[in-house]
């Protein structure tokens, strides 16, 4: 009687024990199902017009900030998205804001009026936003135009009358096509503020009130900001309702497949140094910045002379001479794109290995969206720059802020005389021994780098 009992109890046990090991393992299916380790489109719930549109772009896999983003705007949210460029946040709200109105399209079939509203800083950035929502909705019947200042109104406004669901604008021109009553905003569902830290950077932020004044208070909104000042988070409060927080690559660490090296070199030696660089050949296409308009049509002249292939992007150009510029480049037809920093907003090239930092920027976090340029969606890329005497202590506080000691290449024909870091997170050298041993550690590291990176 015991040994029946015992036995029932032992085979009890056992069953439970089973039964417990395959939920614990259902559960591990679960977890790294959540951990997005094979997570594809199809995950996320997108509709098959949508689905079809991505598969010809050749994506398959949601970027982080797709993954996480997608489904809460799916499901209704308003939503924060901190995300630097490069990172995929263009498809992150395009995709959903296509799903959902396509789906709404579908229910109440009302042409016509702007359903979406996506306010971006540049030209440039509302060109590729708009772009992307060609691509990605185009088996869904749904059409968007973009808007932007610099050029004549007249195929904007023919584009408007003829019926918009999905308005791509800067701010400027925006408000001055309500004005003139081309563009009603009261039947806005899906809002979207793209890299609205640049945009207060700009000084747009009255504009962008200004909108958000016109638009209807019952919306989904959607905000992008890459990095987090006390006037975004205000912004928030006051236009996102209970929003969900997605987060990807704090602004602080630059993305991790960029390599990247820093030249000390004289002022003058600056442009000597870029041509040195660019008889490399293995270099085919590379994104110079300057800080200056002048400086970048300076540099531009220069290359030309030394029979370089080169074009300048900057605000004193022309929208036409701009989009000119930027196809040149895309399609390959130069070899260098010499930019000042507003231009480059939104300059999306594929492929795009190199940046060269021909000045550093004033403002540390730009250089993060600078050396964003390259190593987009995962690619490899290599930022270099350049820093002069005068800018040794911009480059301290820029390795501060991305918390990174930047090589420096100290083997190359102009090189500065005192050609020492002041400071830097590689930490201040103190005595002749260090010094050595510093140096010839970093001299292991850039022998190997160049020979990675340089070489066929
Ligand atoms: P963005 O951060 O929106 O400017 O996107 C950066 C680049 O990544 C663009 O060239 C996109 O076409 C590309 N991209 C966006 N999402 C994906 C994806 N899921 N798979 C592959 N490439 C992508």
């Amino acid at each position: 009687m015991d040994r029946t009992i015992i036995n029932f109890i032992y085979i009890y046990v056992k069953n439970v024990l089973k039964i417990l090991n395959q939920v614990s393992r259902i559960g591990m299916v679960i977890v790294n199902h959540n951990k997005g380790e094979k997570m594809l489109f199809k995950d996320l719930n997108i509709i098959e017009p949508i689905l079809k549109a991505l598969k010809e772009e050749g994506y398959v896999k949601p970027t982080p900030i797709q993954e996480k983003a997608i489904p809460p705007i799916l499901k209704g949210n308003d939503l924060e998205g901190f995300a630097q460029t490069g990172t995929g946040k263009t498809a992150a709200f395009a995709i959903p804001i296509l799903q959902l109105l396509y789906c709404k399209q579908e229910a109440e079939k009302e042409p016509g009026s702007i359903k979406a509203l996506v306010l971006a800083p540049t030209r440039e950035l509302a060109i590729q936003i708009g772009e992307s929502f060609t691509s990605y909705g185009k088996y869904t019947g749904l059409n968007n135009t973009v808007i932007f200042g610099g050029v004549s109104q007249k195929l904007q406004t023919d584009a408007l009358k003829s019926g918009v669901d999905i308005l791509i604008a800067t701010p400027g021109r925006l408000l001055d096509l309500m004005q003139q009553k081309y563009i009603n905003l009261q039947h806005i569902e899906f809002f979207a503020l793209d890299e609205a830290d640049r945009m207060l950077d700009m000084g747009l932020g009255q504009d962008v009130k200004r909108i958000i004044m016109k638009l209807p208070k019952k919306r989904q909104t959607m905000l992008f900001s890459a990095t987090m000042p006390k006037e975004i988070s205000k912004l928030i409060d006051s236009i996102l309702l209970k929003p969900v927080k997605v987060e990807v690559t704090p602004v602080s660490s630059t993305i991790d497949t960029i390599q990247q090296a820093v030249y000390l070199v004289g002022k003058r030696n600056k442009k000597s140094l870029l041509i040195h660089l660019l008889k490399d050949n293995s270099i085919e296409s590379v994104l110079v910045f300057s800080r200056t308009k002048h400086g970048a049509n300076k540099i531009t002249g220069d290359l030309i002379k030394e029979g370089i292939t080169a074009q300048a992007i900057h605000g004193n150009k022309s929208q036409n001479a701009r989009q000119l510029a930027l196809n040149n480049f895309k399609e390959k037809k130069i070899r260098v794109l010499v930019a000042t920093d507003i231009a480059a907003r939104g300059i999306d090239v594929e492929e795009l290995s190199h940046v060269i930092n021909f000045d550093l920027p004033d403002e540390p976090e730009t250089y993060v969206h600078r050396i964003g340029r390259t190593g987009r969606a995962g690619a490899q890329g290599i930022a270099l720059s350049f820093c002069d005497e005068e800018e040794k202590e911009t480059l301290r506080i820029i390795e501060k802020i991305i918390s990174k000691s930047i090589t420096v290449i100290e083997e190359h024909p102009y090189v500065m005389s005192n050609s020492i870091k002041s400071g830097g997170t590689s930490g201040v050298v103190k005595n002749n021994d260090v010094r050595k041993k510093t140096f010839a550690e970093k001299k292991r590291k850039n022998n190997n780098f160049r020979k990675n990176n340089f070489r066929n």
